[in-house]
This record gives C-alpha cells, sequence and structure tokens, in this order.
C-alpha cells in the first residue's frame, strides 16, 4: 500500500461535470425510447386479454347452452357452476364488466 501525497488526487478521481451531464444525457435519450414502447405495449397486452376473456366468456355460454339447451339468463350463472369456476373477469382494459347480448347469446362490446 503507498501513501498519497498531499495534493495527489489521481488515485481518487471522481467524474467531472461535463462527464456526469454526458451520462444523465445518455440515460434521457434511451428512456424516452423506451418508456413509451413499454406503455404501447402493456396497454396491448391488456387489449389482448380482454380478447382471450371474451373468448372465453363465449366458450362458457356455448357449453350452459348445450347442457341447458338455452342462454343464462346471465353471466354470474356460469360462476356458479362448472362453466366458468372463477369470477366473471372485468375487462382489463377498462375496467367495465362484461354483458352478454341477448339476441345473440354472445359477449358484447369490448371492441379495443
Ligand atoms: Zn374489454
Amino acid at each position: 500500500m503507498t501513501l498519497l501525497k498531499n495534493g495527489d488526487r489521481s488515485a481518487c478521481r471522481a467524474f467531472t461535470l461535463l462527464e456526469m451531464l454526458a451520462g444523465v444525457t445518455i440515460i434521457a435519450i434511451i428512456a424516452s425510447i423506451v418508456v413509451p414502447r413499454v406503455a404501447f405495449h402493456a396497454f396491448s397486452a391488456k387489449e389482448e386479454a380482454c380478447s382471450q376473456y371474451r373468448g372465453d366468456l363465449n366458450a362458457a355460454i356455448e357449453r350452459y347452452m348445450f347442457d341447458h339447451g338455452a342462454a343464462p339468463a346471465q353471466l354470474s350463472d356460469l360462476a356458479n357452476s362448472n362453466y366458468y369456476p372463477a369470477d366473471i373477469p372485468k375487462c382489463p382494459a377498462d375496467n367495465t364488466v362484461y354483458t352478454m347480448d341477448p339476441a345473440s347469446q354472445r359477449i358484447s362490446g369490448h371492441n379495443h
């Protein structure tokens, strides 16, 4: 181990202000590119999850119709049986409940 003489700061050199500004600028540029892409894909994933929920609920309605000969009066009838074991989900994109169109016996709306 060598002892430093007074005034010899070459061994404990810190970043200069210019180096810090360059580093912060690079990080800001990378963040401005990455953050919007991540945010867009997060919403896109929620839309895909909504589409999957709609398909699952429509399949559960069809299974109910095959067994009972008629569509369920309301979607909660599916949750109390083996047709949709979990609670009826809400739309992950806009947090609204799914509703069944009585004419077509399909999940209506949610065309994100
Ligand atoms: Zn939706």
